[in-house]
């Protein structure tokens, strides 16, 4: 790789201030990467598609009509179950599935993947997807509660991992507190009860208002490690490809923070494309924070996980192993990547990630996440890694 080069599209991608999610500074980045591909020979295509400004705005809708749903309980218990049963079941279908149910009010908002491929010489046999979301994530409040309770989520059980997990269970437990009432009447435990989750929602909801209206971070290492990452390995296939008859695919996502909307969408577009060639992706994310490690599944906002194929758990601990990473994985963090919208739509592949020891991952969202703190040093092992692992996922052979 070429360190400086890497260097500069890391900085180039941090002086837009911010790439928060389908904002006009996103555009702006999809611009350049664009450009940043024709310079290297990779004709671009930019793909619209409607994103959201905020992962807080999409929770919010969800909790504010369970707020509703706490309200009319005295009145109505019945009302109450159907409106709470709404949110739960759309927050995890939306968290788990990458799709959009009750926050399409927030999520209209125009948004770009950057595409581009490089065909084999030969008849393809398959593809590998390298991708990379470039997007930044609103500032907030939310992201200091976060980190203690992100170390803590790091070293939990698989299934106890996911974020917004208490506030599903306050979900359920608001249609158990009405199934109650109808069946008990109006004892007065069941409205105290009401009344703490009612609190739960107020302070949830002042938490997500200051966060959509937080001003989008510079995202060095989260992720303009990764884009720059993508561009270097896209550039060392087209010296030296790693197989003749495999197709590479590149792929910069927008609006990744606020829900893998991005992802979610090229995978659809392009689902007789990955259905007619068989694709494994590559997701880099994040390299920046620490030493290179690797998924072994992905963890929803809210929903169970989704395990990744242990074909490509042991691909990538053979790579590991040979470039002599320590506790390089398999790996599950409280919270999912892009990964997870392909893994959802039946593609095959691994997210590769970076960290500190204990799940650390130093200035996550904040406005320190630049260029000065980013781990460079890691950032260029992280790439060496992925450029190995894409190697071995271009001659595998095909299963049976
Ligand atoms: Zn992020």
């Amino acid at each position: 790789m070429d360190p400086s080069r890497y260097e500069q599209r890391v900085r180039a991608l941090e002086a837009f201030g911010h790439r928060g999610s389908a904002t006009p500074n996103e555009h702006k980045a999809a611009e350049y990467l664009a450009g940043q591909l024709r310079q290297s020979g990779i004709e671009p295509t930019i793909e619209e598609f409607r994103g959201a400004r905020s992962m807080a705005s999409r929770f919010l809708v969800h909790v504010l009509l369970a707020a509703i749903a706490s309200l009319v309980l005295v009145w109505t218990p019945i009302v109450t179950i159907v409106l709470a049963a709404a949110a739960l079941v759309s927050l995890v279908w939306e968290q788990t599935k990458c799709v959009v149910w009750l926050s399409r009010p927030v999520t209209l908002h125009r948004s770009h993947n950057v595409y581009g491929r490089i065909p084999p010489a030969r008849p393809a046999r398959r593809r590998i997807l390298l991708s990379a979301h470039y997007d930044t994530q609103p500032s907030g409040f939310v992201w200091t509660i976060n980190r203690p309770l992100m170390e803590w989520g790091f070293h939990s059980p698989l299934y106890l991992k996911s974020p917004m997990l208490p506030v599903a269970g306050l979900m359920a437990g608001q249609i158990a507190l009405a199934v109650a009432r109808l069946a008990l009447g109006p004892i007065p435990l069941l409205t105290y009860l009401n009344d703490a989750v009612l609190v739960v929602y107020a302070l949830l909801a002042m938490l997500f208002i200051q966060w959509a209206f937080g001003r989008p971070v510079p995202g060095a290492a989260d992720n303009a490690s990764g884009v720059a990452a993508v561009l270097e390995l896209a550039e060392e296939w087209l010296r030296d490809p790693a197989a003749d008859d495999v197709e590479l695919a590149v792929l910069l996502t927008g609006c990744e923070e606020c829900g893998l909307l991005g992802a979610a969408a090229w995978a659809d577009r392009h689902r007789q494309e990955i259905a007619s060639l068989p694709t494994l992706f590559l997701n880099i994310d994040a390299i920046g924070f620490g030493p290179p490690r690797f998924l072994g599944a992905e963890v929803p906002a809210a929903g169970p996980p989704l395990r990744f194929d242990p074909e490509m758990v042991a691909l990538c601990a053979a790579a590991a192993a040979e470039a002599g990473l320590i506790d390089a994985g398999p790996h599950a963090i409280p919270g999912p990547t892009d990964g997870l919208a392909f893994l959802a739509r039946g593609i095959r592949g691994v997210t590769i990630v970076g960290f500190r020891d204990g799940g650390v991952l130093p200035h996550y969202h904040t406005f320190q996440d630049t260029s000065q703190n980013m781990d460079f040093a890691a950032a260029r092992a992280g790439v060496e890694f992925a450029q190995s692992i894409c190697r071995k996922m271009a001659v595998i052979r095909d299963p049976k």
